[in-house]
């Protein structure tokens, strides 16, 4: 092989190799999905009391119900609640109201107030409603499956894990959040999963998850 005709095959094979993973970057960007957009969040402005501590750490959602009464609260009812209690007000960092609006509670970002032994690591959700004697409205249900799907992709925790997405009494002694809700958790993880679309690394199970009797 001449000078000329090495460069040439240099130069073919360059060519190639370029097209190779330049149609391979394509064939993976057009196969990945796209990232779930955050659904939209009512603004509330509530004011707290005493400071909040950041959360350093997320890896679990909890969902909750108001439990006593099946009216449609809001956030800013739930919040002087918690204040009533002597806290820095609502534990929760997000209220479904009845109409599938969801209301912020607790900044994001803080230490919430809504599940003994755990608030350190885990984002609390309430569904709003007593769900030991009703259910809750397609709507609601919508909007916390897209709510749970998108911070799992933010927080990257893996909604197919069986210690992810629990109901408050998975974890404390309460019927929260009511048999009924509690009754249809496993088609809720599933359409989480459904609805989850970021590319995760996926962790061993752990054994933090341990059922306590329930409260009657
Ligand atoms: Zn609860």
């Amino acid at each position: 092989m001449n000078r000329r005709t090495f460069l040439c095959k240099t130069m073919t094979f360059l060519a190639a190799a370029y097209v190779s993973d330049a149609w391979r970057c394509f064939s993976a960007e057009a196969a990945s999905p796209a990232p779930l957009q955050c659904p939209k969040i009512k603004e509330t402005y509530l004011k707290f009391v005493m400071p909040l501590q950041n959360r350093l750490q997320t890896d679990l959602i909890v969902l909750h119900h108001i439990g006593d009464s099946n009216e449609d609260f809001s956030a800013a009812d739930v919040h002087q609640w918690h204040i009533n209690n002597g806290w820095a007000g609502i534990g929760y960092h997000f209220v479904i109201r009845k109409n599938g609006v969801i209301e912020r509670g607790r900044p994001l970002d803080t230490v919430g107030a809504h599940c003994y032994g755990y608030n350190e690591h885990s984002v609390g959700i309430n569904v709003v409603g007593n769900f030991e004697t009703a259910v809750p409205t397609v709507a609601q249900l919508d909007s916390a499956v897209h709510l749970t799907a998108y911070l799992c992709q933010l927080y990257r925790i893996d909604p197919f894990a069986d210690d992810v997405v629990l109901g408050h009494r998975d974890l404390n002694a309460t019927l929260c959040p009511g048999k009924n809700f509690y009754a249809e958790l496993d088609a809720f993880r599933q359409r989480v999963q459904s609805n989850f679309s970021h590319t995760l690394v996926r962790r061993a199970p752990s054994s933090r998850r341990h059922r306590l009797p329930n409260v009657h």
